[in-house]
């Protein structure tokens, strides 16, 4: 039978999050044997990410867990300045290792919120025995980050990365993705806060995979279906003014 993706998606509330989450969920309304978990960067639920779950047709589990305030990007900071999504996603895992036995068959992929997925993404991942690795578009300052992935072997021979290219694994979090056995076995596999910028993806992968182990994907690495894209925060200088009179735009109409 067809394994279950497990799709772990750490959000936090801002003026774009609903349609963030909109153009997610009815990419994964396609996917049927598909299950959502959110995880909000918030101390509790917010009601508008729980009314969106409970209406969108997805079989979901919502999670909140706030990243600590050291760890929170402030307004003003680059976003290289401290990882994001690390205390989300270790939640995530830890309700996988809670809720979920050997018995369930299933592919785990962290699928961030601002990012575009191409269903095909998600049926190139249910071949996944080990670790899945495929292009991603618009990252690192390329157009496409991939394996190199020779076609003759099928195996990874290498990275094309531009960004960090000594990074054990220089991988985006959207480039792969983990069989739900090997981090049911390695339960102590876990995303750091005590790892350099942009050493999320090797953290987790070193702890559960070797380089040689990787399965190259998507024609070996030859097709992009997953784009780093990143959402503009919109110009609300006039939404500003209107506030400080009381006299909000979307008053009683969430947005
Ligand atoms: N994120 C979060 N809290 C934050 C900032 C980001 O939960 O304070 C989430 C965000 O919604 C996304 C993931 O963490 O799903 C990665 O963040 P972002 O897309 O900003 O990272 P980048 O694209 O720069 O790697
Ligand atoms: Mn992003």
């Amino acid at each position: 039978s067809r394994p279950v993706i497990y799709a772990i998606t750490p959000t936090f509330a801002r003026p774009v999050q609903k349609a963030e989450l909109t153009r997610l969920a009815q990419t994964f309304l396609h996917v049927s044997n598909f299950h959502w978990i959110v995880v909000e960067d918030a101390p509790q639920k917010t009601a508008l990410v729980s009314r969106f779950l409970e209406t969108s047709g997805l079989i979901y589990t919502h999670l909140s867990v706030a990243t600590p305030p050291n760890y929170k990007l402030g307004r003003n900071d680059p976003n290289w300045k401290k990882p994001r999504g690390v205390e989300q996603r270790n939640a995530a895992l830890r309700w996988l290792r809670e809720n979920l036995k050997l018995s369930n068959k299933g592919v785990v992929y962290f699928a961030d919120d601002d990012n575009t997925y191409s269903v095909k993404l998600f049926h190139e991942m249910e071949k996944i025995q080990r670790v899945g690795v495929w292009p991603v578009g618009l990252v690192g300052g390329l157009m496409i980050e991939k394996p190199i992935c020779d076609n003759v072997t099928n195996k990874v021979m290498g990275f094309n990365a531009a960004w960090k290219p000594d990074r054990p694994f220089p991988l985006d979090m959207a480039g792969f993705a983990i069989n739900l056995e090997l981090l049911l076995k390695h339960t102590d596999a876990w995303f750091s806060y005590d790892v350099q910028g942009g050493y999320q993806e090797s953290e987790i992968l070193r702890q559960i995979v070797t380089k040689d182990q990787l399965e190259p994907l998507a024609d070996c690495c030859t097709k992009v279906y997953v784009w780093h894209t990143r959402t503009e925060p919109p110009q609300l200088n006039v939404e500003q003014m209107l506030i400080k009179k009381g006299k909000r735009s979307n008053a009683g109409i969430e947005v």
